[in-house]
Formats: structure tokens, C-alpha cells, sequence
């Protein structure tokens, strides 16, 4: 089956902790602080990868996490940065977010996207000495990271695509023109994943797509629907191949009429892209005939006799689709909006606490805090500001205040503490 549309989560590493140390050696009586800062997380990077078909293997994983950044260690050591995990997709694959519908990436021929930032490394304590503050007793936490669900969804970078029947010398049609290999058989089930080439003309190298279509789900009972037809959705023409023998006892007319209105009840816009007819297998007695009645049928279109076997009328089509593609606009690029990280605040799951400290210190403690401290640099007077309405909006305030705090009375939270102001 092919899996052209998956979900999978995606968690950037969190960054390290930053550490709290202290220098310490024989002789020397008062060593400064010395702990350094926490590595960065590993980001998650997603790369093309031109030897892959669809997003099968997407099916058996569905949680993919970048490496969490290493504490920062003693003697200022930074701790090392979380690895980045790296994710193969196929050629056309388009991420996006799956609850806001944003689009973080359109993985086109070598593209190499960084779709989540790893969490920032905390800072260690070495970083908080001050004239006035020698021994400082903390560090920032690294910045934690959130699961973000995001789907992936393939769609062909195709120039051209070869709609039509099965059976009748798509595959060939492909083989014969483009270094690919898709299964060439003689039944009416055919290529299940979607084959492309590089067709060169000289004049204009374009990309043509042999598609499974639509009919060939249906007929199979394979349920592929209209989800096949995704495939074809990006290409900027069609070619579509009939066989143009009616052997089989077939009509091509008909055939060619069916898979027409199957494109535009998929999309009228995909159904009004420049089209080719080639008539294949012109090797066959019949091809001529036909050829007669499409052009009385359709005196507007482009017709082509051709023979994807012996290779007969080929090189004019190619030629001509290349000539048609010149003059057409470029494939649709999905406009890249990144992922928004969300503020990991749904205010009901964070919950604090005040107690007192043996010294008699008030000390917030609670999931609010983590969340909090994650996101504030007491080194930074725009960030402390954040901090005190976060302070504020989160009821902490207020409450230290019934729990009795006074002016000036000493306040820890996580690794931050503060005097406690009116
Ligand atoms: P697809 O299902 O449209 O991809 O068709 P295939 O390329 O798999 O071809 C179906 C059958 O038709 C195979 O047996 C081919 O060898 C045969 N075929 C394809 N093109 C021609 C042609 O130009 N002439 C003849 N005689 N047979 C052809
Ligand atoms: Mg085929």
C-alpha cells in the first residue's frame, strides 16, 4: 500500500541545565563559582531524499526526538549540544503543522529544513557573579521543548504527469524516455507508488511522473481513492496516454472521456492544465483510425501517435511537452510558514505551592516554576520585568502575601530568589 499522508510527533531536544559549582582547590580558601552553561538541544531537521518513494516507513515510528542538551559542568565546561535527528522524506513532501495547518517545510530536490529549534542551554552559575552577589547558589534550567504533531504529506514534484488507463504504456512510456525503472505488466493493476524520471530534451529537462490513477485503485479494490490523484495535483501538464490500438475490445474514446471526468471531479483546476493526447501503441493497427476520430472529437487538442515500444513519436512528445512546460508558469511553491512554538502554558496544569524554608524563606515550589524559570535570564531587565507580571498573573504574588511574606522577606523559586516587594 502506499502511504503518501502520515502524523507523526516531533520533539526538539530540551537544552541542558545550567550548573551551580564551585571552584575548590587545596590551599585555596574561597574558590568563585564555576559552573558552566547547559548545551543546546538537538534541533529537528528534515532532509529530501531522492532515493525515497513515499512515507511508508513513517507508518512504524511516530515519535521522533532530537538529543537533549548535556548540564553544563564544573570548571565553566558548557555541556555539549543535544544531536540534531535528522529525518529523510521523499521529494515533495510538505510538513505542516497539524493543528494550525502552518506550513513548516516543502522539501524540494536537496532541501534541508530545520522545522524545530532545540531548547536553549541554561546558564551556570559562573554566569551570575556580580561585585555584589559572589557566591551565587543557582543556574537557569534549560529551556524545555513541546511534542508538536505534524503531517507530512507527499506530493509529487512532477513536470508532467502520464494520466490514463491502466495498461495502457504508461510505465513503457517512462522507462523509455527517463532512466526510471517502474514494473512494466501486462494486467490492469499497475505501479502502486509513483515513478518519476528526468526527461532531457536538451532545449528543457523536466521531471515526468508515471501516476497511478484513480481507476486503477477503484479497479483493484485497493480504496486508493482520490488520494492517488495528490500526486498529480502539483504537475504543470498531463499527458494522457490512451491506447490508441482498442485492443481488448476496448474504446479509447471512452476511456479517455473516464479518466477526464475522474480529473476534474478530483479538481477542475487540475482538469484545465495543458494537456497532450498520445495515442499509444501506434505499432498496433488501429492507432491510425482512432487518431481520426480524437481529432474529430476533440479538434482543439494536441494529438500524438506514438509507439512507447518501438519508440516511434516519442522524442516528438517529449520535445513538445518540453516546449508547452517553457512557456508555462513554475510549479507551485507552498509558501513556508515555520512552526510556532506554543507557550507551554495551559495555565490549569500548572500548579505551585509556597513553603517555608528553614531559614525562613518563602519557596515556590510546583510545575508553575520549572515553566517559569525556563523562560527568564536574571541577567536581563526586559526579561526580569516578564517576570514579575508572570509572577503577578500566576496568583504567586498574592499569594505569598497571605502566606505572610513582608517587604524585603527572601523569596526562592527554583533557582531564582528575590526579596519579597510591596
Ligand atoms: P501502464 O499500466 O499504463 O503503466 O502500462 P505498461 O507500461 O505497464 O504497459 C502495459 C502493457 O502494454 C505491457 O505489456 C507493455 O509491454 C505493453 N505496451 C506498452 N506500450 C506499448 C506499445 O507502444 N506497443 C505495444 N504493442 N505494447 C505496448
Ligand atoms: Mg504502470
Amino acid at each position: 500500500m502506499i502511504v503518501d499522508k502520515v502524523k507523526i510527533l516531533i520533539q526538539a531536544g530540551a537544552g541542558g541545565d545550567g550548573a551551580v559549582s564551585f571552584h575548590r582547590e587545596k590551599y585555596v580558601p574561597k574558590g568563585g563559582p564555576d559552573g558552566g552553561d547547559g548545551g543546546r538541544g538537538g534541533n529537528i531537521v528534515f532532509v529530501a531524499d531522492r532515493n525515497m518513494r513515499t512515507l511508508m516507513d513513517f507508518r512504524y515510528k511516530h515519535k521522533y526526538v532530537a538529543g537533549r542538551g548535556q548540564n553544563g559542568q564544573h570548571r565553566n565546561m558548557t555541556g555539549k549540544n543535544g544531536e540534531d535527528l535528522i529525518i529523510a522524506v521523499p521529494e515533495g513532501t510538505v510538513i505542516y503543522d497539524a493543528k494550525t495547518g502552518r506550513v513548516a517545510a516543502d522539501m524540494r530536490p536537496g532541501s534541508k529544513k530545520i522545522v524545530l529549534f532545540g531548547g536553549r542551554g541554561g546558564q551556570g552559575n559562573a554566569r551570575f557573579s556580580t561585585p555584589t552577589r559572589q557566591v551565587p547558589r543557582f543556574s537557569t534550567p534549560g529551556r524545555k521543548t513541546l511534542p508538536h504533531e505534524v503531517v507530512l504529506e507527499l506530493k509529487s514534484i512532477a513536470d508532467v504527469g502520464l494520466a490514463g488507463f491502466p495498461n495502457v504504456g504508461k510505465s513503457t512510456l517512462l522507462a523509455g524516455v527517463t532512466a526510471a525503472k517502474p514494473k512494466i505488466e501486462n494486467y490492469h493493476f499497475t505501479t502502486l507508488t509513483p515513478n518519476l524520471g528526468v526527461v532531457h530534451t536538451g532545449a528543457y529537462d523536466f521531471i515526468l511522473a508515471d501516476i497511478p490513477g484513480l481507476i486503477e485503485g477503484a479497479h483493484t479494490g485497493a480504496g486508493l481513492g482520490h488520494d492517488f490523484l495528490r500526486h498529480i495535483e502539483r504537475t504543470r501538464m498531463i499527458i494522457h496516454v490512451v491506447d490508441g490500438s482498442g485492443c481488448e475490445g476496448r474504446n479509447p474514446l471512452e476511456d479517455y472521456e473516464k479518466i477526464r471526468r475522474e480529473l476534474s471531479e478530483y479538481s477542475e483546476e487540475l482538469a484545465a492544465r495543458p494537456e497532450i493526447i498520445a495515442l499509444n501503441k501506434a505499432d498496433i493497427p488501429g492507432a491510425e483510425e482512432w487518431s481520426k476520430k480524437f481529432a474529430q472529437e476533440y479538434p482543439d487538442k494536441e494529438i500524438f501517435v506514438i509507439s512507447a515500444a518501438t519508440g516511434q513519436g516519442v522524442r516528438e512528445l517529449m520535445n513538445r511537452a518540453a516546449a508547452v512546460l517553457a512557456t508555462l508558469p513554475p510549479a507551485e511553491v507552498i509558501e513556508e510558514e515555520g512552526i510556532v512554538e506554543e507557550w507551554a502554558m495551559d495555565a490549569e496544569d500548572l500548579t505551585f505551592d509556597i513553603v517555608r524554608d528553614e531559614d525562613g524563606a518563602f519557596e515556590v515550589v510546583g510545575s508553575a516554576v520549572d515553566q517559569i524559570c525556563a523562560r527568564i535570564n536574571p541577567n536581563d531587565s526586559e526579561s526580569m520585568r516578564h517576570f514579575q507580571k508572570l509572577l503577578i498573573d500566576f496568583g504567586i504574588i498574592a499569594a505569598l502575601r497571605a502566606q505572610g511574606a513582608k517587604d524585603g522577606d527572601l523569596v526562592r523559586m527554583g533557582i531564582e530568589e528575590f526579596d519579597f516587594v510591596e
